[in-house]
């Protein structure tokens, strides 16, 4: 009888289910789309109940297209948007407000307050993230303080709170268990990374009452059991990991100085650090990449704020591309920019620059700039952003890059694969399976009950698609990476006040 893993990739814009073989091969995909409200200027939500419902919707129609019966489940995984906050009534299993997404800058004040009480060090110490409202602690606390009789039921116990893996798992098990694992929880900025626990002093200062909190679990092992009235069975739920995560256990980057990228909208660039976390001098977070039979691994991680974004602008508003696709062979067309650099710094500058004031310029024009220079310096942009990031992670954790495993949309663009390469000196490896974070969750689930033996026999598991070997020389990888940083230097305090 054919065995499956059966994931559960709970995005932001869409929940997802895939089944995988035990070859890592996808044997069926379903997806729906979910809302997002945005009720007010910068404030995003979503209704914590419909994700549940269009989750399990989405897991019993990739089970039939599949024809998988519930006992050739071996194991659920579970991998999900991370940081956004749900808060539930512990006795109905209602939600109590609207999911805040990770997104949501309504607490934009409070993460400030937060700084200007000198709280700064000591939480970046103990969660190893910079304070800011993206992270659950702030949006708890804002439902808390906002949810009529929020804080009394929660001080009374009558209220839980939870990122959506929790909120899956807590409606999975029919409302019996209520855990996470450490790669979400370091996310919240309550968890004390180090010592993994939630952390009482935060607590306090943010006044939280620890009783609705959820158990944190391993990532690999078996958390709970399905409800048997959801699936005919009762199945093992047994990985849990935050979605950029799963996607480096995917890439399996199991050692340190592995890293992975994910070109989207914009990159997420985790790099594993091993057992010990590394704190960054740069800006970056440093996070738990996954907690497996009591041994923690530790990555560090920083973004790019517009990577696949800037194709996006090259498509729709300057039409210089009919499809992001056509890229490529628009940037093929010119063996170089002819000096003209695109920095997409349209909503400030990230890690290493951390300049909100910075904007998006395009320089080095001349009479002879054109199209194609323009587009192949839009697609040069998302790679120099990427060794600008990748040279502060090996600065920082005192590691050398081993290779840089790529995924999302934007890593199907060749060109931009190959330039990465050059630019970084690296090999770049494009994984078989693209669906590395729903490939990660599977993973973490599949070793708990045996479907893996280990992480060698999970490496031995994964084709590449394709790797691109660093063909530049040095002599010129130096020259464009100089003109790069003069650009960006053009580009940063932009917009910033008088
Ligand atoms: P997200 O998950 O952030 O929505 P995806 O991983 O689906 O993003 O990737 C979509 C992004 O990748 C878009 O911004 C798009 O412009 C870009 N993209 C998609 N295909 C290509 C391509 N072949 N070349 C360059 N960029 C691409």
């Amino acid at each position: 009888m054919k065995q499956y893993l059966l994931s559960i990739d709970a995005g932001t814009t869409s929940a997802r289910c895939i089944l995988f073989d035990r070859k890592g091969a996808v044997c069926a995909v379903a997806q729906k789309e979910l809302h997002l409200s945005y009720p007010q200027d910068g404030w995003v939500e979503q209704d914590a109940a419909e994700i549940w419902a269009v989750q399990l919707q989405v897991c019993r129609e990739a089970l039939k297209t599949c024809g998988a019966k519930p006992e050739q489940i071996a194991a659920i995984g579970i991998t999900n948007q991370r940081e956004t906050t749900v808060v539930w009534d512990r006795a109905t299993g209602e939600p109590i407000a609207p999911a805040i997404v990770w997104q949501c800058r309504r607490t934009a004040e409070m993460a400030d307050e937060l700084r200007c009480r000198g709280l700064e060090q000591m939480l970046r110490d103990k969660t190893g993230l910079v304070v800011d409202a993206y992270f659950s602690a702030t949006k708890l606390r804002w439902i808390l303080d906002n949810v009529p009789d929020a804080r009394r039921r929660a001080e009374q116990g009558e209220l839980l709170f939870g990122t959506v893996d929790s909120w899956l798992i807590w409606n999975l098990t029919g409302g019996k268990r209520h855990v996470t694992d450490a790669s979400n929880a370091a996310r919240t900025m309550l968890f004390d990374i180090h010592a993994l626990c939630w952390d009482e002093d935060i607590l306090r200062e943010l006044d939280i009452p620890s009783g609705m909190l959820p158990d944190v679990v391993p990532s690999s092992g078996i958390a709970a059991y399905t409800d048997a009235a959801l699936f005919g069975r009762e199945i093992p739920i047994a990985g849990i990991a935050g979605d950029q995560q799963a996607a480096l256990f995917g890439q399996t980057c199991f050692a340190p100085g592995e890293a992975k990228n994910t070109y989207g909208t914009g990159c997420f660039l985790l790099m594993n650090t091993g057992e010990k976390p590394v704190s960054s001098e740069n800006g970056l977070l440093t996070t738990v990449a996954w907690n497996i039979g009591g041994r923690v691994t530790y990555a560090l991680e920083g973004s790019v704020f517009v990577a696949g974004a800037a194709i996006q602008w090259l498509r729709d508003d300057l039409k210089l591309v009919d499809s992001a696709a056509q890229s490529e062979e628009i940037a093929r067309s010119t063996a170089d920019t002819g000096g003209v650099y695109l920095v997409p710094a349209f909503t400030g500058l990230g890690a290493p620059y951390w300049d909100p004031y910075a904007r998006g310029t395009l320089i080095g024009l001349t009479r002879a700039s054109n199209r194609a220079h323009i587009v192949r310096a839009a697609l040069e942009s998302l790679a120099y952003q990427t060794a600008d990031v990748l040279y502060v992670m090996q600065k920082d954790a005192g590691l050398v890059l081993q290779h840089l495993r790529a995924d999302g949309g934007a890593s199907a663009n060749n060109f931009l694969m190959q330039f990465q390469a050059d630019i970084v000196d690296v090999l770049v490896e494009r994984p078989a399976c693209v669906e590395t974070t729903a490939l990660g969750a599977a993973f973490l689930a599949g070793l708990a009950v045996g479907v893996w033996k280990d992480e060698e026999d999970i490496r031995r598991t994964v084709a590449r698609d394709r790797t691109f070997a660093p063909q530049m020389e040095s002599e010129r990888r130096s020259r464009l990476l100089a003109g790069w940083h003069r650009a960006v230097s053009r580009a940063m305090g932009w917009a910033a006040p008088d």
